[in-house]
């Protein structure tokens, strides 16, 4: 099965690819419980290979922006669908400033226990958003041994999932992930020599259809359901967002 990957969700969709309407996102949750398909997370997925036989969908969001919390965490709660929120975790609570489109408010550390609370899993998307192939040993450690203490500290239970920023990953980085003592993956673009414990996710695009998303998801062979998965590759390329190279070296010289 092939995950789902959001970004933000708005009420009127912001002019990034990766705003997806409310509208359509309320939609689409209904599509999933009229067709009986249950949500599960990304460790849930992974721990238990039978969920992966039965109809269901894992929806993961990167980035943790205030704008899930505000526009998609409501609906979420109505229509009682689980999900995986990565959180950056030097951003929580904090405004950040790499998106191209202006300044990003995240989600803040009470939203995010609260989140943990009702039931989502809560991983790490690292620490500053570093795109970790590119980081030395004793950074790359950094972005996951600190990211996952921070969020445990916040949510007061184990991370186990990490979700790479910008999707970028190979067999070091899994290595020094599992070292650090994450279990599961989700990976944006996916890789056919992936481990197991590394789930593919496509990422959902604010022209995409309910119908498109669903395609997307399902081990569906047909054209439509293909063409879907083949223009989210595409668009992986095109909205791979604005490193916040900057940002990593503040906060490595505030927080050693
Ligand atoms: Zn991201």
């Amino acid at each position: 099965m092939t995950g789902l990957l959001f970004h933000s969700i708005d009420e009127k969709p912001r002019l990034n690819m990766s705003s997806y309407s409310k509208r359509k996102f309320g939609q689409f949750l209904d599509y999933l419980n009229s067709n009986d398909i249950n949500t599960i997370t990304v460790s849930e997925h992974t721990a238990h290979p039978q969920n992966q036989q039965k109809a269901s969908a894992v929806i993961t969001f990167d980035d943790a922006l205030q704008s899930f919390y505000d526009n998609a965490y409501p609906l979420l709660e109505e229509k009682k669908i689980k999900t995986t929120i990565f959180a950056i975790a030097g951003l929580v609570g904090k405004s950040g400033n790499w998106d191209v489109m202006g300044q990003t408010r995240h989600i803040s550390a009470p939203a995010l226990r609260k989140l943990a609370y009702r039931g989502h899993e809560i991983g790490s998307h690292s620490l500053t958003h570093a795109n970790l192939i590119w980081l030395d040993d004793a950074d790359l450690m950094k972005e996951l041994r600190d990211s996952k203490t921070i969020l445990e500290n916040i949510t007061g239970s184990a991370i186990k999932s990490l979700s790479f920023p910008f999707g970028s990953w190979n067999k070091r980085v899994w290595d020094a992930a599992k070292s650090a003592g994450y279990e599961y993956a989700a990976a944006y673009r996916g890789h056919h020599r992936a481990p197991p414990e590394i789930l593919p996710v496509m990422g959902v695009y604010r022209f995409d259809s309910v119908t498109d998303i669903a395609g997307r998801m399902l081990p569906d062979k047909s054209l439509s359901s293909r063409c879907s998965r083949i223009t989210a590759k595409i668009m992986s390329h095109f909205s791979k967002g604005t490193p916040i190279c900057k940002f990593r070296k503040e906060y490595y010289k505030r927080f050693p």
